[in-house]
């Protein structure tokens, strides 16, 4: 029997819950209503000659770098934010060195530090999840040498300041400091550019979020140009795909199509959090297209609340595995008739729960 190493051999598989997802999908934070049509528009547009051709990325890079007002030399574009965090790992880690992450937090990060055989140091939030920077620059060592911050963070929602950040990354200037924006466009704050500060900082966006293109798997890496040769050496040339880099351009030129969905995911946000107040459901503020709530004391809390709302067609995510998220459920937040749905359905739901409650 072949053996694979052994760094992998104790890796815990990340099986998200993927099958069978029928109802509203309020469970993985994804756009719900799809994307710009001028996205369908490009993909119809594709010839035969562009599949047959390995894609060339450089074009839109610089497409997306002018996007982001950063040069085509300080980004790169990646298979989602997933390919971005595994190549951060792959360039920086060696068997053996520290790598930081402030949990509970999105679950990539631990895999592939644990793939590359790297120590992994989970940073709690404090009480009400609250970051605090001296914690982590505590746990900061020689051989600290990645940390990843999702900001807003998931699946908290909650974040921090960019001055925060950049202390962090100064008192780590062995690490690569990866701010993991995948949210960026329900916060509006960005550490991008900031590598000019501090050369240790990298930024990664996704188009899997906000864009509505989960499917197509498109992310951006940025950080300063020296640090991202690099990363680019680890990287395959033809890493996102022809389809994927065709669609690119059309998504970023819809802006309007992006600030309309922002504004009715932050209203629907906004009465999800009134909805939750009301129910009594506490729930932390969040910055994020998701807001996390404990709807009970229990593990079985939170299931029979996900199990209660697929019953009225929309799925949400139980999260009660992550570290201090016992009796917690993650909800998404779509566009204004996707956020009628979900309240019709809480509002039932916590009827239910509250006859049960009161027949005991
Ligand atoms: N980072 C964070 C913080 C996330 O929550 C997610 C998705 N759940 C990702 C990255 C993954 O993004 P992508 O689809 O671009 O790989």
């Amino acid at each position: 029997m072949l053996r694979s190493r052994e760094a992998v051999e104790t890796l815990p598989a990340y099986h998200p819950p993927l099958a069978g997802r029928t109802g509203l999908r309020l469970d993985f934070n994804e756009n719900t209503e799809g994307c710009s049509p001028r996205v369908l528009e490009g993909l119809r547009s594709l010839d035969r000659e562009q599949l047959a051709k390995y894609p060339e990325r450089e074009p839109v890079e610089a497409i997306v770098a002018d996007f982001l007002k950063v040069e085509p030399a300080e980004l790169l574009l990646t298979n989602g934010v997933d390919e971005a965090i595994h190549l951060l790992c792959q360039t920086y880690l060696e068997p053996g060195d520290g790598a930081l992450i402030v949990v509970p937090t999105y679950s990539m990060y631990r895999i592939y530090v644990m793939a590359a055989a790297a120590e992994l140091v989970n940073v709690p939030l404090g009480d009400g999840f609250q970051f605090s920077t001296e914690s982590v620059i505590a746990a900061i060592t020689r051989r600290t040498r990645f940390i990843a911050i999702a900001n807003p963070n998931n699946p908290t929602g909650t974040v921090v300041r960019p001055a925060e950040l950049l202390l962090i990354a100064r008192s780590a200037p062995e690490a690569a400091v990866l701010v993991d924006e995948a949210y960026f466009e329900f916060y509006g704050q960005t550490m991008l550019n900031q590598w000019q500060r501090s050369a240790n900082i990298f930024v990664a966006r996704t188009f899997s979020k906000a864009y509505g293109l989960a499917g197509l798997r498109l992310g951006v890496l940025a950080g300063d140009r020296e640090q991202m040769r690099a990363v680019r050496r680890v990287s395959s040339p033809y890493n996102v795909n022809a389809v994927a880099l065709a669609c690119l351009p059309e998504a970023l030129a819809d802006q309007a199509y992006v600030s309309r969905y922002v504004e009715e995911i932050l209203e629907t946000r906004t009465r999800l959090e009134r909805a939750l107040g009301a129910h009594r459901i506490p729930f932390w503020p969040s910055q994020a297209n998701f807001v996390l709530a404990r709807v009970g004391p229990s593990r079985a809390d939170a299931a029979s609340f996900v199990d209660g709302m697929r019953r009225h067609g929309i799925l949400v995510r139980d999260r009660s595995s992550d570290c201090g998220c016992e009796g917690c459920v993650r909800i998404t937040c779509g566009p204004r008739e996707h956020g009628d749905r979900l309240l019709a359905a809480l509002a039932k739901v916590s009827g239910e729960r509250g006859a049960v409650q009161g027949a005991l």
